[in-house]
């Protein structure tokens, strides 16, 4: 019988909560700032690794791409209703499939998730994340869609338990690496869990 209270979910598999930020202008400078909208959790296999990784975070924010395909698209039929936000505003898809030529969302969720995310995260794919750490002056939309990044749990003027440095405001997720597993990384920062929501 199991002692647990994991809701009956399996012990490999860990719960990891994706914090999405959007770039924003600080109000007297051009730096850009994250600002943070509501997290979300997701289940992830341990054994997982982070190019898996990667893939299980885009397959659960794909539906977002092909709205953004179809809102931006230069003959959609989408209108904001009233009071709705008006998401035409949104800069165009970038990710082509025929250069000068915006994808539709028919078009989109055609591909196949592997399709899809090679189209939209050409930088991560070729290697920009890699050993990299996050800076707003190093993203570039048309070379991925975001950043996945670790969170430095340290602070920024702590030890990052990730990079091992000081002044790291989180490590961006490699691709090319698939020799750390989520399970690695875990025992990397040294998470000790109890296997619930609540601590
Ligand atoms: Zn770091």
């Amino acid at each position: 019988m199991r002692q647990d209270s994991m809701y009956n979910i399996s012990a490999d598999v860990t719960m990891l909560q994706l914090n999405l930020c959007i770039w924003q202008k600080e109000q007297y400078s051009n730096r850009l700032q994250k600002s943070a909208m509501l997290p979300r959790l997701l289940w992830v296999r341990r054994e997982i690794d982070l190019k898996q990784l990667h893939m299980t975070v885009f397959k659960h924010l794909r539906q977002v791409f092909s709205e953004w395909a179809d809102w931006t698209h230069p003959e959609t039929t989408r209108a904001p209703k009233a009071g709705g936000a008006n998401l035409r505003n949104l800069i165009e898809f970038p990710y082509r499939l025929k250069e000068g030529e915006q994808m539709t969302k028919q078009q989109f969720d055609a591909l196949s998730d592997e399709e899809a995310f090679n189209l939209c995260f050409k930088g991560v794919v070729e290697g920009d994340n890699d050993g990299k750490i996050q800076t707003s002056s190093t993203f570039n939309i048309e070379r991925m869609a975001y950043q996945l990044e670790f969170k430095n749990s340290a602070g920024y003027y702590g030890l990052c338990k990730c990079c091992e440095k000081p002044n790291c405001r989180g490590c961006l997720v490699p691709y090319n690496d698939a020799q750390s597993s989520v399970s690695d990384l875990i025992d990397k920062f040294g998470l000790r869990r109890n296997d619930t929501l609540f601590e």
